[in-house]
């Protein structure tokens, strides 16, 4: 029998597709609308909901951590909490998937084992696909501590370290193995004149590759990699093939490389990583009156975070997965979360309720470059270093996402009104 097909049909089904920042940051907030008790009315009986979150991991994880968390196994262990250690997902009326999903459709979600979940309102927080090693195979807490251990065996065993792509992933990455392994020769090359595509200034660029060279960084730039052997698995993954493994488990990293230059120069290195953005999930949707929804930055969204057709005023979608912001961010998924939560909230009281808009921001960027080095852009200003220090968490903001989420406590009553 189909899951959805256990609960009554009078219960309102709210489906949340990927539990991570944007996810999980919705859940948090339909369950303070929704579940929690409101203590000016405790005997207020809970609106029948059924709120499902499905994610083919069993836990919250703090990517912003995870190129540290490669090269310091203890502090990336920390990185994963278990969904069963947050108290309130324990609720009753929630209930937690672990399954991958295949397929998002007008009514239903379905699963890759077959499982199906009809809904009255879905919010899409799938994110996006990386490969390995930052995107991560592993659906478990255990599974995912062998993952980081492998890849920082190969970054522990390597002298030299190229790492290709100058976005922000590669940027952090080079700078945590340089920072956590001074006597290893890291370089990192990029195609263009400066690092840090996106809407920055080129000082803003111009400061990030000064803090790699002063780090120690070889930085090349203006230089194309047109040949590397050995491969890496991403180099021939074509997602236009039928069944293609998920990103997540094909390797960007390769050992023993010898990369050519478009220049023609030759750079060889002990593991060469390569840093060059992620793949978008749009072949999971399934809307037919809304084939075209699917941009190139994403899900096409309103200010109200439900998606951009008249045919599906109860779909939402936040995060990554949409094209919210320019810059993908994890405050700018949650914060998107929080407004989708809310106007879900709203129509769940009361159907017809006017929704809420959410507000846009200036497109930002912090670099966590090793421990002692950052840079900040936040619209047109670059901040001065002593500024943003301030704003830098030691453990690159793990315990501040805990806490926002409220992974740790039971998040408190509030009216979506
Ligand atoms: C190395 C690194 C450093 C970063 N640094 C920063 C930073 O400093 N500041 C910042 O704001 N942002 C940073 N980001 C970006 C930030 O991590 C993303 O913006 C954020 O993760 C987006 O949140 P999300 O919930 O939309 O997607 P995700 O965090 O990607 O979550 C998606 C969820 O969906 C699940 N999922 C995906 N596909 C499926 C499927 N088919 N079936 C079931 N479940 C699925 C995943 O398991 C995951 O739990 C960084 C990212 C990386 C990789």
């Amino acid at each position: 029998m189909s899951p959805s097909k256990t609960s009554e049909s009078s219960t309102i089904k709210i489906v949340v597709a990927g539990g991570n920042y944007a996810g999980l940051n919705a859940m948090q907030h339909m369950y303070s609308s929704l579940l929690a008790k409101d203590p000016k009315d405790a005997a207020k009986p809970s609106p029948k909901v059924e709120i499902t979150l499905i994610d083919r991991r069993d836990g919250f994880i703090h990517c912003i951590g995870l190129t540290r968390g490669l090269t310091e196994p203890e502090f990336g262990a920390d990185l994963w909490v278990p969904y069963s250690t947050v108290p309130w997902l324990q609720h009753p009326s929630i209930r937690v998937v672990s399954g991958t999903v295949a397929e998002m459709a007008a009514d239903k979600v379905l699963l890759s084992n077959g499982d199906s979940y009809s809904f009255d309102y879905l919010l899409i927080a799938l994110g996006l696909s990386r490969f390995a090693p930052i995107g991560l195979r592993s659906s478990t807490k255990a599974e995912y501590i062998d993952e980081i251990a492998e890849s920082h065996a190969k970054i522990h065993a390597a002298q030299s370290v190229a790492i290709i792509g100058g976005g922000a992933v590669g940027l952090e990455l080079a700078a945590d193995i340089k920072s956590d392994f001074p006597e290893k020769h890291v370089t990192l090359i990029h195609s263009r004149a400066l690092p840090v595509p996106g809407p920055f200034k080129d000082e803003f660029r111009h400061m990030v590759v000064d803090i790699l060279k002063e780090i120690g960084v070889d930085v090349v730039l203006g230089e194309r990699v047109v040949a590397q052997t050995p491969e890496s698995g991403d180099m021939s993954y074509d997602s236009a093939k039928p069944s293609p493994p998920p990103p997540e488990h094909v390797s960007t990293m390769s050992t023993n490389a010898e990369l050519t230059l478009a220049s023609g120069r030759t750079i060889r290195a002990d593991l060469a990583i390569r840093c060059l953005g992620a793949l978008d999930k749009r072949g999971v949707l399934r809307l037919p009156l809304a084939a075209d929804i699917f941009g190139a930055d994403g899900i096409a969204v309103k200010d109200t975070m439900q998606i951009d057709s008249e045919h599906y005023p109860n779909i939402y979608a936040c995060g990554d997965i949409c094209s919210r912001a320019l810059v993908k961010l994890a405050g700018v998924g949650m914060y998107g979360a929080y407004i989708a939560a809310r106007n879900i909230a709203r129509s769940v009281l009361a159907a017809g309720s006017k929704l809420e808009d959410g507000d846009r921001y200036p497109a930002q960027l912090m670099l966590l470059l090793g421990k002692d080095h950052f840079a900040l852009q936040l619209g047109d200003e670059i901040w001065e270093k002593e500024r943003t220090r301030e704003h830098v968490h030691k453990d690159m903001g793990l315990m501040r996402c805990v806490e926002v989420l409220s992974l740790h406590k039971e998040p408190e009553y509030v009216s979506p009104d």
